[in-house]
């Protein structure tokens, strides 16, 4: 039987006509929009397409939004030094900072300099720390967020389930696992030394592949009905953009599986949304 495809560009309008609304709702109470400001640095082609995305998302729901856009050969002082100043604006809840910085700019300096209030994206510690040990009020990482909300609408509650996440980032693999274990899973982190993918894979009732690597997962690895989401953004020679899960056979046995491009990609920017909407009602 063929799986339920898990739609994530559906949930991630859903989560924007939310947010939309509850926006409205913080701008007659507040007199202001909720204000997020995206810091990027250089001139990477890729980082200037998904800050464009992620300005137009807020313009959609009624968010201010602006760009701070520094040299290529910026230091890593001044990038701190914008970010600071953001932490003070007053019509600013959220701050991003752009990934990847340019090599000579100290990427944990400035990510420690955002207020942990306004860190939108989750990458703290005080974040990380506050989602570690189960603290209430903290941001929680998007993408990792818009995947429980994704399993969420596609009615799965990780309650008992046993959860395999491949993939132990800093900002999919371990906090997805957290959030995974926090809703009761029982969660095992697979990674590049795991010994037998395969058979951690096969006994797993929720899958998730954050690794970048085509067909990593193999479809006869997936237990028969198991959710499968697939994280992973990989370019083929062709320009096809594909998963890290063989999509085709995994959705022979899977019970619901997301797809790339249109699976976990909108949920990121929809969380982020929500995010910052969250940060701006806490202040
Ligand atoms: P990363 O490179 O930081 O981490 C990759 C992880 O994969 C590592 O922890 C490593 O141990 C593990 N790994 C490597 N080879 C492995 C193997 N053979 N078997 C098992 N595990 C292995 O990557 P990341 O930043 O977590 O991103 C992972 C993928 O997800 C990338 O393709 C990235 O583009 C994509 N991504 C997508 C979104 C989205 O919004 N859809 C967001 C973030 C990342």
């Amino acid at each position: 039987m063929s799986a339920r495809i898990l739609d994530g560009k559906a949930v991630a309008a859903k989560v924007r006509a939310e947010v939309a609304r509850e926006t409205q709702r913080f701008v007659e109470q507040r007199g202001r929009p909720p204000g997020l400001a995206v810091v990027r640095v250089g001139n990477d082609p890729a980082s200037q397409i998904y800050v464009r995305g992620k300005i137009k998302a807020c313009q959609e729901v009624g968010f201010h939004s602006e760009e701070h856009h520094l040299p290529e050969d910026a230091v890593t002082a001044e990038v701190v030094a914008v970010v600071r100043r953001l932490n003070e604006d007053p019509e600013i809840d959220g701050i991003l900072v752009q990934l990847p910085l340019p090599r000579q700019v100290d990427e944990q300096a400035v990510l420690d300099a955002i207020a942990p209030e306004k860190d939108v994206d989750g990458f703290h510690l005080v974040n990380a720390g506050k989602l570690l040990t189960g603290r209430r009020g903290g941001i929680r990482a998007c993408t990792p967020l818009g995947i429980m909300r994704l399993l969420e609408e596609g009615g799965c509650d990780p309650r008992g389930k046993k959860a395999v996440v491949i993939g132990r980032s800093n900002i999919v693999g371990k906090p997805l696992a957290l959030l995974l274990l926090e809703a009761d899973a029982t969660v095992t982190i697979c990674h590049s030394k795991t010994p037998d993918l395969a058979a951690e894979v096969r006994q797993a009732d929720i899958v998730v592949a954050a690794v970048g690597r085509p067909k990593l997962v193999q479809g006869d690895w997936i237990k028969e009905g198991a959710f499968v989401v697939d994280v992973g953004i990989n370019r083929l020679p062709d320009g096809k953009l594909v998963g890290d899960v063989d999509f085709e056979a995994a959705k022979e046995r899977a019970g619901a599986i997301t797809p790339v491009p249109g699976g976990v990609g909108p949920m990121t920017i929809a969380m982020l949304l929500a995010n910052t909407l969250q940060a701006a009602s806490a202040r």
